[in-house]
């Protein structure tokens, strides 16, 4: 699948996947997309093919990729009326690059397998940023086979590409990631309203954080947000709490605990309470700040 331009289905074209369906377009792939709304700019200045349905859409593509909310988007979108599977042939891959149940991924992979196709869980991280600079992390799940076939094309949306194990193992994966960037986060938001609180001016402290070892993507990208106040999403609250969810849901079924990770779906709830589900999910500063009653100031250097 390197060299030869191919037939690509997307559907999900939404924050990450209209970007990341410009790469495979600029590549000089045939993009075949179906969208529930308004067709993004960047697609309809295109050569994309817009087609009525999931199912016209791997009626004429080979590899389908979707990049869609949450589990029972996808579901619908592969299963439902007109969905992706009514138009599959033998020999086609499904690549899931949403963020979902990696439970359901595995009863999706079965279901896509039964009707003679390949299925890849591809869930990313990086962000908007990522998306748009195609420097994505990619954790995959699925055979070894089907990886090597559509490698080429991750190659094209992302950096760090890693075939993590069987079907499910990507999203999997993916999870354990939105646990940590969750708790980090909270790490970040507590470190700058205690900051603050003492009278520290917080982004001079944020800066001399950055080369120690206390440093993260997450204190330079989103402890600059809560300092800007710039809570427009990137990565809206109401996804993280999604990820979250399938976390703690999992953590009942396997008998883990996983302390910080409720409490930061708490702080998150709290958000939510205040009308701020699709702040980004840096927000969940403000969550801290009114149980602190005081705001951290704006960036002042
Ligand atoms: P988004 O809401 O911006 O995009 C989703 C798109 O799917 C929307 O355009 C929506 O119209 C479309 N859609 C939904 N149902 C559809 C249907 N039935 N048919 C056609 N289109 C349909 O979300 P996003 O931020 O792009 O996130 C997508 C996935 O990637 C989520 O699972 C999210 O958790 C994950 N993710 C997001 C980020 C981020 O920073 N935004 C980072 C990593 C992973």
């Amino acid at each position: 699948m390197t060299q030869q331009k191919l037939n690509i289905g997307f559907i999900g074209l939404g924050v990450m996947g209209t970007p990341m369906a410009g790469h495979l377009l600029k590549a000089g792939h045939q993009l075949f997309v179906h969208v529930r709304s308004k067709v993004p700019e960047l697609i309809a200045n295109s050569s994309a093919t817009l087609c009525t349905s999931a199912q016209g859409v791997a009626e004429r593509a080979d590899v389908i990729f979707t990049m869609l909310p949450d589990t029972p988007d996808v579901e619908h979108v592969l299963f439902g009326e007109r969905g992706v599977s009514a138009g599959l042939k033998p020999g086609k891959v499904v690549v899931d690059m949403s963020s979902i149940s990696p439970l359901d991924t595995k009863k999706f992979a079965a279901k896509i397998n039964g009707l003679g196709c390949d299925y890849l869980d591809a869930p990313v991280s990086g962000g908007e940023v990522g998306a748009k600079n195609a420097t994505l992390s990619i954790m995959v799940g699925g055979p070894e086979a089907v990886f090597e076939r559509v490698k080429a094309l991750f190659q094209l949306m992302g950096k760090n590409i890693t075939l993590v194990g069987a079907n499910g193992d990507g999203q999997t994966a993916k999870v354990a990631n939105q646990i940590i960037v969750a708790l980090n986060i909270e790490a970040v938001a507590e470190a700058l309203v205690f900051a603050a609180k003492a009278g520290a001016d917080p982004a001079r402290v944020r800066q001399a954080l950055m080369g120690g070892f206390a440093s993260s993507r997450v204190l330079e990208v989103h402890g600059e947000r809560m300092l800007n106040r710039s809570f427009d999403p990137g990565f809206r609250i109401a996804l993280h709490q999604k990820d979250l969810s399938l976390a703690l849901s999992a953590a009942r079924e396997l008998g883990v605990s996983l302390p910080n990770t409720s409490t930061t779906q708490q702080l998150f709830n709290s958000c939510a309470a205040a009308g701020g589900a699709a702040w980004d999910h840096s927000g969940m500063v403000k969550a801290l700040e009114k149980m602190a009653n005081f705001e951290i100031g704006p960036k002042t250097t």
